[in-house]
């Protein structure tokens, strides 16, 4: 097959033995890449039940089939797990270079079991696997660990996926930084590789990769490019993630203060991109073979961060600005600078602290708890010194890096109430008691409370429904999202190219011309259930039921505090609704079960739900 590698790089870090395993054209077709690849290695290596931290559990890279061609914004890969945090199916996509070198190097990608006597890298170089001493980068943050195994090995341009003390410290949340500003965030897949005494993959590739009609795909992709610098990315391009926060605002659906309010105009306005291109200048990154170049990196010229460098996104500046009711962008920028370096989910991180604010403000934690932090809503310099408390688990950030489920369970006082997550994760940007689409999408979501899995606030912020009221039409639009958003997540392209590459149609051509392998519409579009299906039977076969497709306390029992929302509701009545309709859309039990049948369709003879 042409643009895959048909080669899955095995890795037991316990024995230090690595094997190579064929990949064959059935099975490629079945799982296309990616999202695909990794749900199936994590369904068919992790032992049912096991513990996150266990050896046993498996970590899987994995890329696409279009990593590594020309084929526009499709540099990426997907790490799968047993996530740390939901007790589910871990799952994270990380943009860069990391993606398409290990492509040249010759793999589709790596699936990691054991763990190892001493810190560890791997470097994969090619056909050679070596395991290599990483005593000397314990510890150190996850920029200086690049810096120095790129130093050790004397090339600038290996690609490195490293974790920072967050994930050796196993926060249950930790994430993996490659190229410094790009993270495989969600999900606590840091945490795992830590567990596992895996300080970073490094990868060097130098061999070339064959498409299958390499003019026609040319062609198809100079088009692409074209329509890629088009009006359908314009403000990507212009802006990247933050540009129009503030209609966010306006539209009174996005959460601050620890989802006290829901629009605040004076932080939007001094977060979104139009403010933050005018006063910071940020120069616009691009991802391996991407035109859109989307990543605002921002380099403070002056105040008391002068020097500081991070791209901020979107769901940044909400996670640690908007949730803590932190308005000032300079910080912000200080603030990821310090996620990214000791290695933690921004999203998770903000929320948590911003849980953690609204504890203060109640009187549930003190200031002898916080050891001494005024840990007021607003109070910048806290959530810094939080950050890395959290990052080392000093004092309150013990309690912190459990995430905001059991750190809220721990702490009990009711504040469950207002811990912002749904199955674990933490709920990003996005009101979903007003966008009832998100509220379905944000709940089914296989990863926990999620944007990406569906962007589900799509059908609201284009006015093709009306968010504030539940409807069972949306169990319809969120499946078939999901679904074609697994096969995206398979490829794996990315999602901003959304308004490019529009559909199964467009995709089935590209995967034709790259691979070779012609699959049609609905097949694609069942390769999507199929793979959605099987993360759903991951979930059930790890213990999910019914109860966990909710949300807090606050969301059922409080309305919306301010903004032109305020006052409305999501209820225990819309929940049931829509998930009644989104069950009854996929062809699952009431209970949310994929049937026998179901499974039989999708070819999916592996799940077992543990013998139930
Ligand atoms: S649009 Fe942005 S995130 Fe997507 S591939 Fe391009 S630079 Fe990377």
């Amino acid at each position: 097959m042409y643009s895959y590698r048909n080669k899955v790089l095995h890795v037991d870090l316990t024995r230090q033995r690595i094997e190579s395993e064929t990949l064959q054209e059935e099975f490629c077709r079945k799982y296309i890449g990616g999202n695909g690849f990794g749900i199936y290695y994590l369904c068919k290596n992790a032992p049912p039940r096991v513990e996150p931290f266990d050896p046993a559990n498996v970590l899987i890279f994995a890329t696409g089939p279009f990593a590594g061609t020309c084929i526009p914004s499709a540099g990426k890969y997907i790490v799968h797990a047993k996530s740390p945090l939901t007790f589910l199916m871990g799952e994270s996509v990380c943009s860069g270079s990391w993606g398409p070198t290990l492509k040249w190097a010759g793999y589709d990608a790596v699936v990691i079991t054991g763990k190892a006597a001493q810190p560890t890298y791997l470097f994969i170089d090619d056909d050679s696997v070596q395991f290599k001493d990483a005593k000397d980068l314990w510890g150190r943050d996850s920029w200086e660990t690049e810096d120095m195994i790129k130093e050790t090995i004397g090339d600038r341009d290996i690609s490195v996926a490293a974790i920072g003390p967050a994930g050796e410290n196993l926060v249950r949340y930790a994430c993996i930084t490659s190229d410094k500003s790009r993270q495989a965030g969600r999900t606590g897949m840091g945490a795992v590789m830590g567990s596992k005494k895996l300080k970073a993959l490094a990868v060097r590739g130098s061999k070339s990769l064959e498409v299958a009609k390499i003019d026609e795909l040319v062609e198809y992709c100079n088009r692409l490019y074209k329509d890629c610098q088009g009006d359908a990315t314009k403000y990507y391009r212009l802006y990247g993630t933050p540009g129009g926060m503030i209609s966010l605002s306006e539209m009174g659906i996005s959460p601050t203060r620890n989802w006290q309010q829901s629009s605040d105009h004076v932080l939007h306005e001094e977060f979104t991109g139009e403010t933050t291109k005018e006063r910071y200048h940020p120069k616009m990154i691009a991802c391996q073979g991407c035109p859109i170049a989307c990543d605002p990196v921002t380099v403070l010229k002056n105040g008391p961060y002068k020097g500081t460098t991070a791209s901020v996104e979107q769901e940044s500046l909400y996670g640690l600005g908007l949730s803590t009711g932190v308005g000032n962008y300079q910080l912000m920028v200080k603030a990821t600078e310090f996620s990214d370096r000791y290695g933690v989910d921004t999203i998770s991180v903000g929320v948590t602290i911003g849980w953690a604010m609204e504890c203060y403000q109640k009187g549930l934690l003190t200031r002898e708890d916080t050891g001494g932090l005024e840990l007021k809503f607003g109070n910048g310099e806290a959530v810094l010194e939080i950050i890395r408390k959290i990052a080392y688990r000093k004092g309150i950030g013990d309690l912190l890096a459990e995430g905001v489920k059991r750190a809220s369970e721990k702490l009990g006082k009711d504040s469950q109430h207002f811990a912002m997550h749904s199955k674990g994760l933490e709920l990003p940007d996005y009101e979903v008691r007003g966008l009832k689409v998100c509220a379905l999408a944000f709940m089914t979501s296989t990863r926990g409370g999620h944007h990406m899995t569906a962007s589900a606030y799509d059908f609201d912020l284009a006015g093709k429904v009306e968010g504030t009221k539940a409807d069972p039409a949306y169990g319809r639009l969120v499946a078939d999202r999901e679904n074609l958003w697994a096969v995206i997540d398979s490829l794996i392209l990315c999602k901003f190219t959304r308004k490019v590459i529009t559909g199964y149609e467009q995709i089935a051509e590209l995967y034709r011309l790259a691979t070779g392998l012609f699959l049609s519409v609905e097949e694609l579009s069942l390769a999507g259930e199929r793979i959605y299906t099987l993360e759903k039977s991951y979930n059930i076969r790890e213990g999910w039921t019914l109860k966990d497709e909710t949300y807090p306390a606050r969301i059922f029992k409080e309305p919306i505090g301010n903004g032109p929302l305020k006052g409305i509701r999501f209820t225990e009545e819309e929940r049931s609704l829509l998930l009644e309709a989104y069950f009854k859309a996929r062809g699952w039990s009431a209970e949310g079960i994929p049937p026998k049948e179901k499974l039989a369709k999708l070819g999916l003879d592996m799940v077992t739900y543990g013998g139930n």
